[in-house]
């Protein structure tokens, strides 16, 4: 097994085990599976309902009621079941985590030092912030080691996240941060979207064109700025026209507090979140 942790990318044979089938669940599997390395044959996933399971049985993966059967059908364990249920469940399947495993929890809020101390003694633990964008493999992932975990257990939860969009690894503090940059943030696009899709409905424009343009405009202004590596401001100063439409626009939203407010809205959701941890 030493072996399969030094070569993730070439290994078919690294088994991989998902305790809760929700939507993380899900859009983690899609993302490592795409990659072609993954085989469906060894991806397991438990739930306690057959409810969710049917999406993952229809990509070819092993689906079970047993959590158990997952931890000991697997090498790496991700536990996707909501933050209040993780005692519970890693209660239930400590016992049968050996040296072998690596437990890899995308629960919000549950700090490294909780799942070390519910899990067998250096048991090598990552804590991994993902985002719904998961789901179509362009997430923002952000994940955080724990004490027993080394940097090739790091690079072989990364190589394997990596189709599932931007993976980083960064200290534990920043977690909650990115839960207000990214986790939340995504909702706060959404927002902006509505709004942008409304100004068009109120200038005359029929709702679902107006929604399906504002849709493309998010995807391709965050598409040019991811691919281009500029500063946002760069990107914005090259389509404000001296005296044109945008930069009269852009001062409209700046005297409506859009740059405050969006400031805000990070700070407070860390905040909430760090409250909930
Ligand atoms: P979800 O869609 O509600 O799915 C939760 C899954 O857990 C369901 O499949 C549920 O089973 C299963 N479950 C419940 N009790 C269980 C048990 N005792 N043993 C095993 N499985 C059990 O939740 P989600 O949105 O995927 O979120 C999962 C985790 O991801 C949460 O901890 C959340 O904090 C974290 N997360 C989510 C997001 C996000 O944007 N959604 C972002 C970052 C982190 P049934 O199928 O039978 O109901």
């Amino acid at each position: 097994l030493f072996q399969i942790k030094m070569d993730p990318e070439t290994d078919s044979k690294l088994r991989i085990g998902f305790v809760g089938a929700g939507n993380m669940a899900f859009g983690i599997a899609k993302g490592i599976m795409s990659g072609g390395n993954i085989l469906p044959a060894n991806v397991n996933v438990s739930a306690p309902s057959n409810r969710n399971l049917g999406r993952f049985q229809e990509m070819g993966i092993s689906v079970t009621n047993s959590n158990t059967e997952v931890v000991c059908g697997s090498d790496i364990v991700f536990v996707a079941v909501k933050p209040h249920l993780v005692r519970g469940v890693l209660n239930q399947i400590s016992e049968y985590i050996t040296k072998r495993h690596i437990v890899v929890s995308v629960a919000a809020g549950v700090t490294l030092a909780t799942l070390e101390e519910l899990l067998p003694e250096n048991t090598v633990v990552i804590r991994l912030m993902p985002n719904l964008p998961c789901i179509v493999q362009e997430g923002a992932l952000l994940f955080a080691r724990g004490s027993h975990a080394k940097p090739n257990d790091a690079a072989l939860v990364r190589s394997l996240l990596l189709r599932c969009g931007l993976v980083e690894e960064g200290p534990e503090a920043w977690l909650d941060i990115h839960t207000g940059l990214s986790g939340s943030g995504v909702a706060f696009v959404y927002l902006f979207a509505e709004a942008l899709a409304e100004g068009a409905v109120k200038m005359g424009m029929p709702s679902s064109l107006a929604h399906s343009i504002a849709s493309q405009t998010v995807l391709g202004a965050g598409q040019l700025l991811r691919d281009s590596g500029k500063h946002p401001a760069q990107l914005r100063s090259e389509v404000c026209t001296p005296g044109g439409t945008t930069i009269y626009g852009l001062h409209t939203l700046e005297q409506g507090g859009l740059r405050a407010s969006t400031m805000s809205a990070v700070e407070s959701a860390t905040e909430r979140a760090r409250e909930l941890g």
